[in-house]
């Protein structure tokens, strides 16, 4: 071994940008700089510029749960094709910078996201023992992040029942418990059709479900006017 080179070499790979020699460069731990730079700039733009972001971002600040992107977001690499997940012990937002390439994904996993966040702010979720809670704030998220909106829905193909909306999110719902919980199938269902109908009409803080960005501005400036009258008198 060339040991000049070996010297040359040596700590470079945790500094990609400072090695000039294109040919030295470590390509990983370059693309993952990368991801994790465009994830956070993704997350940005959605927390700047979605209605259905901003929306949960101040009813969960006048809740008294102010969100701050640098202590309340992380992003990572995740396994499998997982977007996200919220760390009720941390009261983290995790992003998967691997698995989100495109904005409106980003919008939609932010969204889906802060709806657990909301959740766990306004209520007393017990994530890990009451399944019910679990199950509820996943229909919530489902039903009300966009996940399951017309384009979406179009996008994979599953476009036709006038019902569809209901059974995506029923579908979405089971989905995340069962990549969570080790639980059978049958008794995910169970807990599901349980809490189903309650929480599928808590449209918390939404007071609609949003199928549109458009209703989710119309959504957001109806809750930024809410104690517009009282503020009058
Ligand atoms: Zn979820």
């Amino acid at each position: 071994m060339d040991h000049s080179k070996q010297e040359e070499d040596y700590g470079y790979h945790l500094f990609p940008t400072r090695n000039k020699d294109k040919h030295t460069k470590n390509s990983l731990s370059e693309s993952l700089f990368t991801f994790n730079r465009k994830c956070q700039v993704m997350l940005k733009f959605a927390m700047e510029t979605s209605p259905y972001a901003k929306l949960l971002l101040s009813a969960m600040k006048s809740s008294g749960c102010n969100v701050l992107n640098d202590r309340h977001f992380t992003c990572e690499d995740c396994d499998g094709t997982v977007s996200g997940g919220f760390d009720a012990a941390s009261s983290q937002i995790v992003l998967c910078q691997n698995n989100i390439h495109q904005q409106s994904h980003m919008n939609r996993v932010v969204t889906h996201e802060l709806i657990h966040a909301f959740d766990h702010c306004r209520a007393h979720v017990d994530w890990f023992n009451n399944y019910r809670h679990l199950a509820c704030s996943e229909i919530r998220a489902a039903n009300l992040s966009g996940d399951c909106t017309f384009s979406n829905e179009v996008a994979r193909f599953n476009f036709g029942l006038k019902q569809h909306h209901q059974a995506c999110v029923r579908g979405r719902a089971l989905r995340s418990i069962l990549a969570v919980r080790n639980i059978s199938r049958e008794e995910a269902e169970k807990i599901v059709d349980e809490v189903f109908d309650t929480c599928f009409n808590d449209h918390a803080p939404f007071g609609r479900i949003p199928h549109s960005k458009r209703d989710a501005q119309f959504a957001h400036r109806e809750y930024e006017n809410r104690n517009r009258y009282y503020a009058n008198l």
